[in-house]
């Protein structure tokens, strides 16, 4: 029956190798990222596994575990209201399939449908960076097998953000370049963060589909509709957004205002990993792409792999984070070396999806204490 014995959330502090500074936060320096690790065990002796960012021990402890402590685990779309209404929670959905999947023997891309094996996967960093630093990091993937990479563009005059992308061009050619201006979320900072307005949008856009750029990735404020919906009609570049959007009702907005050509909700900060199923066949009705946003740990990317291999999605490519020396693998993915498995990219730049039942994400339980925060 799967019956839920117990949920449990461990807050963790996961040191960073050097120190990071994410575009979207100008003068921000962090030495460590907080995450949650949470654990649902089944009375049949299952267990599984979900990660955020943030601490929430606490909140699954008073609004979570009293109302999914005896139910099903697989009762899935029961538990979505709890993690809603437990300040979107969503991330636990992860956990339940983790769950469910075992107690089927599938990996979950099977069990949702089972479109594809493998994806291409994207580099994509986190820093602002400079001309030459961009251009050597271009190298680097290119030389790891990597067909695209993901830049930052944050600097206030658009020359400068220019000349990231030209080195990033001339130190790679072939590769695939995406561009995420991160204007849809204002998160506080050191420092103040540049504000698009439509023109500079417009300009930017126009220079990026001049230089073979896939996507320019939130271009504008979350909310600002009418301009994003203009900038589309004006421009030939896909235009992506929706990892700062939340619950389903934003999604229907996005996809029925055509506010995005590609949708790009996240298993953690968006909704669970149920409700992005719903998303992704909203956008298969509507000809929008579906291309999730990266999941936050590596227990949120399983998830989004086994959804990107389960569906039928042109365009699709796989958000990897990674950027040595700052955004490591095992700081991003593997929380310090407590989650052992790792998703990567064969030599033709494509991650395969685990065949494992579940989400395929081994973790060991006994370095979850070095971390306790
Ligand atoms: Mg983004």
């Amino acid at each position: 029956m799967l019956k839920i014995a117990s949920i449990v959330g461990h807050n963790l502090e996961i040191p960073y190798d050097v120190e990071y500074r994410p575009a979207w936060q100008p003068g921000l320096v962090r030495k460590s990222r907080d995450v949650t690790l949470a654990i649902v065990r089944t009375e049949d002796g299952l267990t599984g596994y979900a990660c955020n960012d943030g601490h929430h021990a606490r909140a699954i402890e008073r609004s979570v575990a009293p109302y999914l402590v005896g139910q099903p685990a697989s009762a899935t779309e029961r538990h979505a209201r709890t993690f809603r209404n437990a300040g979107g929670l969503w991330f636990l959905d992860q956990a339940l399939w983790d769950i469910i999947g075992k107690a089927a023997g599938m990996p979950l891309y099977r069990l949702w449908g089972g479109y594809r094996t493998t994806v291409p996967a994207y580099a994509s960093t986190s820093e602002l960076g400079t001309p030459s630093n961009r251009a050597e990091l271009a190298a680097r993937y290119r030389d790891e097998g990597f067909r695209a990479m993901k830049i930052r563009f944050h600097n206030e005059r658009i020359e400068d953000d220019l000349a990231l992308l030209d080195a990033v061009k001339e130190a790679a050619p072939d590769l695939t370049i995406m561009v995420d201006a991160n204007q849809a979320t204002n998160l506080p900072s050191p420092n103040l963060t540049p504000s698009w307005d439509y023109r500079r949008a417009l300009d930017t856009a126009r220079e990026l589909h001049a230089r073979n750029v896939l996507w320019l990735e939130e271009p504008l404020a979350r909310y600002d509709f009418e301009n994003l919906v203009r900038l589309r009609e004006h421009t030939d570049i896909y235009i992506a957004g929706g990892e700062s959007n939340r619950q389903l009702h934003e999604f229907r907005w996005l996809v029925e205002r055509g506010v995005y050509d590609i949708i790009q909700p996240d298993c953690s900060l968006s909704e669970g990993i149920s409700q992005l199923r719903k998303v992704a066949a909203m956008a298969e009705l509507f000809k929008r792409h579906f291309i999730p946003h990266h999941g936050l740990s590596g227990l949120g990317l399983a998830a989004v792999l086994h959804l990107v291999c389960s569906i039928n999605e042109p365009l699709m490519w796989l958000e990897m984070m990674y950027e040595p020396p700052t955004r490591t693998l095992e700081t991003y993915q593997q929380l310090g070396g407590i989650l052992t498995t790792l998703a990567w990219i064969d030599k033709n730049g494509n991650v395969t999806v685990p065949e494992a039942p579940g989400l395929g994400v081994e973790v060991d339980e006994s370095a979850i204490a070095h971390f306790a925060a």
